[in-house]
């Protein structure tokens, strides 16, 4: 049977809905706007279009957005100058750089210099540490954005079995966290695994958030699996540039429940968790009631 396609597009929709109504509610019963700092080094174009696609749709949920662009030669002290401002303007609730910065700056030192309250990217060791130990964090993005449509496709996830293939601190960690979370009985699998076709032949949820196109092939996948395809891999096939996961999604997709495509899977939900994170920050530091379903 042919699984069901995860639209993570319209879901990323339905999340910058649900934020954009709280906005407008604190903006009304609290005269308070929430906002996103958005820092970017140099020029790259890649983070050109992040920065300038993040700072739109900040805005189109009725945050502000503060955009605060850097010379690829600016030392640290400038830098960390910027988001000690930025760490004690009570209008900004959430503080992210955009990475890969030049290699003179230090990527952990900047998100360590973040206030962990307005680290919306969720990368602190502070936030990270939070997360592993049950407490309130600010969740990394895109992990928050799968878990999101887990819960949305699945309902509880109390007792599956959850393969995570991946260990980064940015996705794969995190990731596992949330399943455990969820009382998902969690395996995290990498490079060094032996036997991964056996490990995630077991699993009734697969992340695959590795970096290699298309690694795991269908017959890797238990029949009725939810598969989400983290991986983003840019390939020429047949002369054309194209964009894939790290699952092979046509054999996947024969043999899986359900699956994420890429594009239009979880992409679209990093954003969509950056606005939930800026908007669940904002509630935080007023104290005010946070949104349901915007954060684990
Ligand atoms: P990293 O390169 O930081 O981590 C990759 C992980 O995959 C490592 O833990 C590595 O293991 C593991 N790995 C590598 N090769 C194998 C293998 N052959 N078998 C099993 N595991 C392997 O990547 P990220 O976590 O940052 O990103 C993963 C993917 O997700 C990328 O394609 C990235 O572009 C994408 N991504 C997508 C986002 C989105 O918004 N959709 C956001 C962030 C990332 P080891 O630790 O042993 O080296």
């Amino acid at each position: 049977m042919a699984a069901d396609i995860i639209d993570g597009k319209a879901f990323a929709a339905s999340v910058r809905e649900k934020v954009a109504e709280h906005v407008a509610r604190l903006k009304e019963e609290n005269g308070i706007t929430a906002g996103l700092a958005v820092i970017l080094v140099g020029e790259d174009p890649a983070s050109e279009v992040y920065v300038r696609n993040k700072g739109k749709q900040t805005l189109e949920v009725g945050m502000n957005s503060f955009e605060h662009k850097l010379p690829a030669d600016v030392s640290e002290e400038e830098l960390f100058a910027l988001v000690d401002k930025l760490n004690a303007d009570p209008a900004v609730h959430g503080i992210l750089c955009q990475f890969p910065v030049p290699d003179h700056l230090d990527e952990r030192a900047i998100v360590a210099r973040i206030d962990p309250a307005k680290d919306v990217d969720g990368l602190s060791v502070v936030n990270a540490g939070r997360l592993a130990s049950g407490q309130k964090a600010l969740i990394s993005c895109t992990p928050l954005g799968c878990l999101m449509l887990l819960r949305d496709k699945l309902g509880s996830l109390s007792g599956l079995d959850a393969v995570v293939i991946g260990r980064s601190n940015l996705v794969g960690k995190p990731m596992a966290q949330l399943l455990l979370g969820d009382s998902c009985t969690v395996t995290m699998a990498h490079s060094r695994t032996k036997d991964l076709k056996e490990v995630v032949g077991r699993a009734d949820i697969v992340i695959a958030a590795v970096g290699r196109p298309e690694m795991v092939p269908g017959d890797w996948i238990k029949e009725g699996a939810t598969v989400i395809d983290v991986g983003i891999n840019r390939i020429e096939r047949d002369g054309k540039r194209k964009l894939v996961g790290d699952v092979d999604f046509a054999s996947v997709s024969a043999r899986a429940g359900a699956v994420t495509p890429v594009p239009g899977g979880v992409g679209p939900m990093t954003i969509a968790c950056l606005l939930a994170n800026t908007v669940t920050a904002c509630c935080r530091a007023h104290g005010l009631a946070e949104p349901e379903g915007l954060t684990a």
